[in-house]
């Protein structure tokens, strides 16, 4: 192991050396694009150089189909982190359309982007952070008619959703579908995340069965930018572990975060064998 980690080192440190800009890596002629190995240890490079990170594991995220489910406040850094680790095809779903009122917590948007649907901004976007991977824009709404063929042959789904119905109806075809799925959300002052692994953690509906009371939308509640990107941001941390396997995601637990008071707490919950989602029944 130490073997491999001092391998990948001196790839790296071969690759960018230090103290110098990696773009000026690139040969002078802007037409002659560098070698696509050091292209890749570039790109990746920080990434390489962890402990716990691995050729495989990059690989592994190369290989990955990944979904993500809204393209708001949460989906910005969710697909952003998610895109420029490198996870090789990354779907994006959202049938809304850029308004201004998105932009203070919406990253992938821009003001030109006004009236543009959000599918199609965020994965322009995307494009140009990484031009090594394939980004797909799916402009639809998620209904239970189409769920499953969104949500089948993907590797892992992130739901990026402000709403109660959307989530029931991803968590349902994720469970069907043995598709391991992030929940999250962000409100007001609360976030919440939660990992799931379809027939071994508990699910979304084994936590909440029925719609939390008091539950509010970004738009009835409120919410700051820097808010959705903590909570977006722990999304994407926590699809990387399952899709990588570097290091143990949260499982039978969703993380409660309190943006207030920046108090964290991890609220273990068990698998009900009569949920209708995830129990078999
Ligand atoms: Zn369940």
């Amino acid at each position: 192991m130490n073997e491999r980690r001092a391998f990948l080192k001196g790839l790296v440190a071969a690759a960018v050396p230090k103290g110098s800009d990696p773009l000026t890596q690139r040969g002078s002629d802007p037409l002659t694009p560098a070698a696509a190995p050091d292209a890749w240890l570039e790109r990746y490079s920080r990434q390489l150089v962890l402990p716990q990170w691995s050729e495989a594991a990059q690989r592994a995220l190369e290989d990955a189909s990944v979904l993500v489910v809204g393209a708001g406040a949460l989906g910005s850094p969710v697909a952003t982190y998610l895109a420029g680790a490198g996870v090789g095809r990354l779907g994006v779903v959202d049938d809304g359309d850029v308004e201004v009122s998105n932009l203070h917590r919406q990253h992938l948007h821009f003001t030109p982007d006004e009236g543009s649907p959000k599918a199609e901004s965020a994965a322009a976007k995307l494009r140009f952070l990484n031009p090594e991977i394939l980004i797909e824009a799916y402009p639809v709404h998620v209904d239970s008619d189409n769920v499953r063929g969104l949500v089948e042959q993907q590797d892992l789904v992130v739901d990026c959703t402000d709403s109660f119905e959307t989530r029931y109806i991803v968590n349902a075809a994720c469970c069907a579908a043995g598709v391991p799925l992030v929940e999250g959300g962000v409100a007001g002052w609360s976030g919440l995340v939660m990992p799931i692994q379809p027939g071994q953690t508990a699910c979304y509906r084994c936590a909440f069965p029925t719609v939390p009371e008091g539950a509010r939308s970004c738009a009835e509640a409120g919410v700051l930018g820097p808010a959705a990107g903590i909570v977006g941001s722990l999304q994407a941390l926590e699809a990387i572990k399952l899709l990588t396997a570097v290091a143990p995601p949260l499982t039978d637990a969703f993380l409660q975060v309190d943006l207030l008071s920046l108090d964290v707490l991890r609220v273990n919950v068990q698998r009900r064998l009569d949920c209708p989602d995830c129990g078999g029944a």
